[in-house]
């Protein structure tokens, strides 16, 4: 079964409506065949737009060495409604069209700022969504009806300290999985939850890859063991499915479990990083952990596998969002912190800590430490260093924040920012 969840989507609404968090509401859909043919022409309108459009794109850039506005792809949109060709676009809702091209054109966006891949072109068998904006869909009563529909999708409404009758979307989106589930995403603005109770207590996070983390306080929280078994799993149905013959039926069914089974180790790390996260925000008012650029380590082939498992980058966001939430204090420390290397107790800095030493003995103070709870005091104490600099209102101010993932390796040392959540 699927695991109901509601995520945020940014950490603020949109400009200058700081007070609202945007929320996700997502549920199972079951669309009659009626409805189920509307949107899966939609599905395919929204892919031929983002892919033709993408090639046109990428063709500019490489040979003209142009950007292309988000104004331009949308008036070739208009264009290729009114041709021949392409005159079947009309048919569909353009709503979901124009927002597929607003996607490409923020992708497009991230990937020259450094922060994402080139954007890619989308295949039937992934994953089809499509993204209604207010105009297209309509929603009374807690009934969901879509555009260029007649009847109310029935979908399985699982939040209920939420009620569906007020629900007030400002986007939906319809998308189908490739194992051929149906889901339905409730955008909304909510207000701002009240901040959570102070607990006085605070707390450094050392990640790793035996342990998924290990904080300042002692605790470790492991990697869960059916999360090794259901990747397992997936590597031998891709093994299975790559030994089928393209475009037979039995590729198509083997395809099928190869998805089925995405979807379970999906859920399972997603479910288990939703528990840690929310246990760590409850448990402390400041959180630090350390920047660990996500991708640079995945490119090594020996640790991908671990590392994915772990799945760092997403653990980051939801404990990001999460401290947002409850007004709690979110300190990201630079990477090239020696937190391992350091004496917690004395400050001494090794020239050199290989990664199989578990223990190690300070020549400095004699103590001895366990790897992982030693650099988790020390990005603590890094942390409560950044948060009070902050407060006497030093150089970095309060509303510094990291956006998106790791910034490209320099040979600058950055300073650990601190991001505080005032309600
Ligand atoms: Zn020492």
């Amino acid at each position: 079964m699927h695991k109901p969840e509601a995520r945020r989507l940014s950490s603020h609404g949109a400009p200058g409506r700081l007070w609202f968090v945007r929320t996700a509401y997502k549920c199972r859909v079951y669309p009659t065949p009626e409805q189920a043919a509307v949107v899966t022409r939609t599905f395919g309108c929204v892919r031929l737009v983002w892919n033709k459009t993408l090639t046109e794109r990428s063709r500019r850039y490489h040979t003209e060495g142009a950007r292309t506005s988000y104004r331009e792809t949308d008036a070739a949109l208009t264009a290729w409604k009114r041709g021949k060709e392409l005159a079947f676009l009309s048919e569909v809702s353009c709503v979901p069209l124009q927002q597929t091209l607003r996607h490409q054109h923020t992708a497009f966006g991230n990937f020259f700022a450094g922060r994402a891949r080139y954007p890619r072109l989308k295949s039937r068998t992934g994953r089809q969504s499509a993204h209604y904006t207010r105009s297209a869909f309509r929603m009374r009563n807690g009934e969901l009806t879509l555009a260029k529909t007649s009847t109310p999708l029935r979908f399985a409404w699982s939040f209920h300290n939420v009620d569906l009758a007020k629900l007030d979307p400002t986007m939906v989106v319809v998308s189908r999985e490739p194992d051929g589930r149906w889901y339905l995403t409730f955008a909304v603005d909510a207000d701002k939850p009240a901040p959570a109770e102070p607990t006085g207590h605070a707390v450094g996070v050392d990640l790793g890859l035996t342990d998924l983390l290990v904080t300042s306080d002692g605790e470790r929280i492991a990697n869960p063991r059916h999360l090794a078994r259901k990747a397992r799993n997936l590597a031998r149905y891709q093994r299975r499915m790559a030994r089928c013959q393209r475009g037979s039926r039995n590729r198509r069914q083997a395809q099928t479990k190869v998805a089925r089974a995405h979807r379970k180790v999906r859920n399972a790390r997603q479910d288990f990083l939703h528990r840690t996260t929310t246990a760590l925000v409850r448990s402390a008012d400041v959180i630090a952990i350390e920047d660990l650029s996500v991708r640079n380590m995945v490119r090594n082939r020996h640790l991908a596998r671990a590392i994915s498992d772990a799945s760092w980058g997403e653990f980051r966001r939801q404990l990001e969002y999460k401290c947002n939430r409850a007004g709690r204090t979110f300190v990201v420390i630079d990477r090239w912190f020696p937190s391992s290397k350091t004496c917690s107790v004395c400050g001494h800095v090794l020239a050199e800590l290989a990664l199989t030493v578990r223990h190690w003995t300070c020549p400095g103070c004699r103590t001895r430490h366990d790897r992982d709870l030693n650099a988790a005091k020390n990005i603590l104490a890094a942390g409560r260093a950044v948060t009070r600099d902050t407060a006497s209102g030093d150089a970095c101010g309060a509303d510094v924040r990291r956006q998106g993932p790791s910034l490209p390796r320099s040979a600058v040392k950055q300073e650990p920012r601190a991001v505080r959540h005032s309600s």
